[in-house]
């Protein structure tokens, strides 16, 4: 298929097949494929908070832009064909599995807070967790038994999910290094691409400081969602800066790309 020169959809007639939190995904210019548009609103908790943060969208569809392309670079499958503008990419549509696929390094989060381990304790070895996908039950932690037994995912499945996560991982961990930062724990999520007949597991959805915790290495400043969990203030300026150290932004550049102002006369 050739994805160069896509179709111009106007936005407004543009189905919209799905509305998420922070994302919603459109009817794309080719079969098989979709259009992720980045929003600039934060939630958490379930959605019971819930902001609109000017210029987070386009942060975070820059930063895992700059992530999922990598991730196609070294062969770790991904949705991920290529960024369309400011907020929107262009993925390939997949059968997304219902599961968060969480992994730790360091204890934070609800980790800390259900095994009483303190904040920034270095695990003794990468941990991989699984949520059931489903707000109505706040996204209860499943082992592989229920994944299994409810047909969520195969035994097959959850071994190359685990195996994709333990990749993501490893190249995620080493790029934050390389820039001064700990990936400190992320969740990504996966899905079933279809390609003739052959089923195979892709990394989909998206990856940013919404979805990883990311602490400065010197100073252990948080540079991630949990500014906003936290009521901590600052969130675009650290989104700002993790997209500066991976050298996705110039100095001096505004990502928002809040573009020209209109006068209203
Ligand atoms: N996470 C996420 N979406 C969720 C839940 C968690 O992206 O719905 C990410 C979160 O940003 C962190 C990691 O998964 O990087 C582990 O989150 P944790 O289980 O500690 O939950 P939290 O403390 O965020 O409630």
């Amino acid at each position: 298929m050739d994805f160069q020169k896509p179709r111009y959809i106007p936005m407004s007639r543009r189905r919209r097949i799905y509305e998420g939190k922070a994302k919603v995904l459109y009817e794309g210019p080719e079969p098989g494929t979709l259009i992720q548009h980045f929003k600039d609103d934060a939630t958490a908790f379930n959605a019971k908070k819930h902001e609109v943060i000017e210029g987070k969208g386009v942060l975070n569809n820059r930063i895992s832009e700059y992530v999922f392309q990598h991730l196609n670079d070294i062969g770790v499958p991904t949705h991920f064909i290529r960024r369309l503008n400011m907020r929107e990419q262009l993925i390939r549509e997949v059968e997304i599995i219902p599961l968060e696929v969480v992994v730790r390094n360091v204890a934070a989060g609800s980790l800390a807070t259900r095994l009483g381990i303190d904040e920034g304790t270095q695990l003794p070895r990468s941990i991989i967790e699984f949520y059931y996908k489903n707000d109505k039950l706040n996204d209860p932690m499943v082992s592989e038994e229920h994944i299994t037994a409810f047909g969520w995912a195969s035994p097959q499945e959850i071994d190359d999910i685990m195996a994709l996560a333990i990749r993501v991982n490893d190249f995620l961990s080493g790029l934050f290094l390389g820039v001064g930062i700990r990936l400190v724990d992320f969740k990504m999520e996966t899905g079933r691409l279809w390609e003739n007949d052959v089923m195979r597991i892709v990394v989909a959805d998206e990856i940013s400081p919404d979805s990883c915790r990311l602490w400065d290495i010197k100073t252990n400043d948080k540079m991630d969602k949990d500014r906003f969990r936290r009521d901590m203030g600052g969130l675009v300026e650290a989104y700002t800066e993790v997209a500066k150290r991976l050298g996705i932004v110039a100095e001096g550049e505004r990502p928002q790309g809040m573009g020209p102002v209109l006068v209203k006369g």
